[in-house]
């Protein structure tokens, strides 16, 4: 799937859910649709600790992503070696979030741990859209 963006709401939730989590980091894999991700999906397993989240594949559930997402509790937003692992297995759009939580304080990286630009999408979520009537 082609990446065109994240939508805005979905990366606020991402930034709260991490500044709510620190000290501890918060790991989640990110979901999209028709080329917008849209959705994270936390990961239950997450070990934290102060410096790396240890995020235990086996326990991944069995969905479709399109990368992933986790928190770093200081101001580094550099992909550690056990990211870059983590980044190969789960797609292809990976952001790290790190203190202070704020909507410069998050970069995105390709499987290879390459910094790659995501827009912010301003797009309305509406869970009721895939209702059909
Ligand atoms: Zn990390």
């Amino acid at each position: 799937m082609k990446i065109i963006g994240i939508a805005r709401e979905t990366l606020e939730f991402i930034l709260k859910v991490s500044e709510s989590s620190a000290p501890q980091e918060f790991a989640g894999l990110l979901r999209a649709e028709k080329g917008i991700i849209k959705d994270v999906v936390i990961l239950p397993g997450t070990e934290s600790s102060d410096r790396n989240a240890v995020i235990k594949l086996f326990m991944m559930p069995n969905i479709s992503s399109v990368g992933s997402v986790h928190s770093h509790p200081v101001p580094n937003l550099k992909p550690s070696k056990a990211d870059l692992r983590l980044f190969r297995k789960t797609g292809t759009h990976h952001i790290i979030v790190g203190a202070p939580y704020d909507e410069n304080s998050w970069q995105c990286y390709d499987s290879d741990g390459q910094v790659q630009v995501l827009p912010v999408l301003e797009i309305e979520l509406n869970e009721n859209e895939e209702i059909l009537t």
